[in-house]
């Protein structure tokens, strides 16, 4: 271990530099991001905004142009090589999303616009068939909007009652609630697999262990756990699992919902129209197989190539190495960021994923953002979609810096010398 000078007049502590990762090197992630390599009002761009969105590898946008340039066509119906050429494409990146997370087949892969319209097709689809006056649905405080709204939306419908589970003071899970809150009466527990916030990695499959004595389904919110960690969703026994593809490397626009087979087939279709049909008479309609039936409309072709690319350039690294490197530089930044006066991070729980929202004292957390803008580091303020949880913390806004494989220990310096600069101005 070497130790180094944070950046900044004569500061105290000084923040261990991670030893290099064996297996992984960030440099090796950087290389095929284009626009990691722009400046931001003249400084070289600092990308720590990947909570919110993370940045594409040239082997992604190069897929993208090759799809338009060569085999763009609707797909499943055509009877030309064009059409052939796109519904394999498109086929093939369902089997390669199954394969990613562990599924039983690529049948059980439905792709949707992201993580929002994946949770809303379970609750319009599932929830309506399912919950019924008196039920339950268990959504800890930490969850974002898009795992909470669409619940309390289907639950009104049916009469049926969104029950929160709190927090521990570090911001984990309340495990000791959790098992008191859940009864018969609980038909789903909707949780994130990591919080947006405090990257808080809930126990999810302890989790689904205790709904299942119960016969409850679990829903797990995968949208920030994916790039960080391998997913294995039969080794979690989840009954439904979704992300969306922009936040690991993918383009925006596409995401996936995978259901347990027997859980999907028993579900009604959501949208209807074309492409989820088998047969359509004024008398009767009779729908296509799954994952079909919930693909209503013409889908995100090119977008599922993209994601594709993505998930090949991920799994191109050792992902155990990835996730250690992160680790490494989550601790590296936790000490750095100690070192900034006035500076509170949210959330300590034990185990996280590269995300640090804090406040700084005197600050408002736009202003922060907007401060390192000029140094070109990109960070997100305001409630992060998680105002329950801001509550949590006597809050309604926070800065947050959320990092992915790409970034360096050199970034981080960067925005501890800017948080410096700023508190030093007064
Ligand atoms: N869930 C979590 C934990 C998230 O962090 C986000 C986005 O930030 C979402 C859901 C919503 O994702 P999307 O806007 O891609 O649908």
């Amino acid at each position: 271990m070497t130790t180094t000078d944070l950046p900044g007049a004569g500061l105290t502590p000084r923040a261990v530099a991670p030893t290099p990762t064996p297996g992984f090197s960030p440099e090796k992630a950087r290389k095929d991001v284009p626009i990691l390599h722009r400046t931001v009002n003249g400084r070289p761009l600092v990308w720590l905004d990947n909570g919110a969105t993370t940045q594409k590898p040239r082997q992604v946008i190069e897929a993208l142009t090759a799809y338009y340039s060569t085999a763009n066509s609707n797909i499943h119906r055509g009877a030309h090589t064009l059409a052939r050429e796109a519904t394999e494409a498109y086929e093939s990146g369902r089997a390669k999303v199954a394969d990613f997370l562990g599924a039983e087949s690529p049948g059980t892969v439905v792709f949707v616009r992201g993580t929002t319209e994946a949770i809303n097709l379970v609750a319009q689809s599932w929830g309506r068939a399912n919950l019924g006056p008196g039920d339950e649905v268990l959504v800890p405080v930490l969850e974002h909007h898009s795992d909470i709204v669409p619940w309390q939306r289907v639950a009104a419908e049916r009469r049926a009652r969104v029950v929160p589970v709190p927090l521990l003071p570090d911001g984990s899970i309340d495990q000791d609630a959790y098992a008191d809150l859940l009864s018969f009466r609980t038909q789903l527990v909707a949780v994130s697999h990591a919080s947006n916030v405090l990257g808080t990695v809930s126990p999810v499959r302890e989790m689904t262990a205790l709904a299942h004595r119960y016969g409850a389904k679990v829903l797990v919110d995968g949208a920030q756990a994916v790039a960080h960690m391998p997913v294995d969703v039969q080794d979690l026994d989840a009954d439904f699992y979704v992300f969306s593809g922009h936040k690991i490397f993918a383009p925006t626009g596409i995401g996936a919902l995978y259901a347990k087979p027997d859980v999907l087939a028993a579900m009604p279709p959501w949208q209807s129209g074309g492409n989820m049909i088998d047969a359509v008479d004024f008398d009767h309609t009779t729908y296509a197989p799954d994952p079909h039936r919930f693909e209503a409309g013409t889908g995100n072709i090119a977008d599922v190539v993209g994601l594709s690319s993505a998930l090949d350039w991920l799994t191109s690294f050792d992902r155990k190495a990835v996730a250690a490197y992160e680790t490494e530089l989550l601790a590296y930044a936790t000490q750095a960021l100690a070192t900034v006066p006035g500076l509170d991070l949210l959330g300590s729980g034990p185990d996280r994923i590269a995300v640090l929202t804090f406040t700084l004292a005197g600050h408002d957390p736009t202003a922060v953002a907007d401060w390192l803008d000029q140094d070109g580091i990109a960070i997100r303020a305001g409630h992060h979609c998680a105002q329950p949880l801001l509550r949590h913390y006597g809050l309604e806004s926070a800065a947050r810096a959320s990092l992915a494989l790409y970034n360096t220990t050199e970034e981080v310096d960067q925005l501890v010398t800017s948080l410096h600069e700023l508190q030093q101005t007064g």
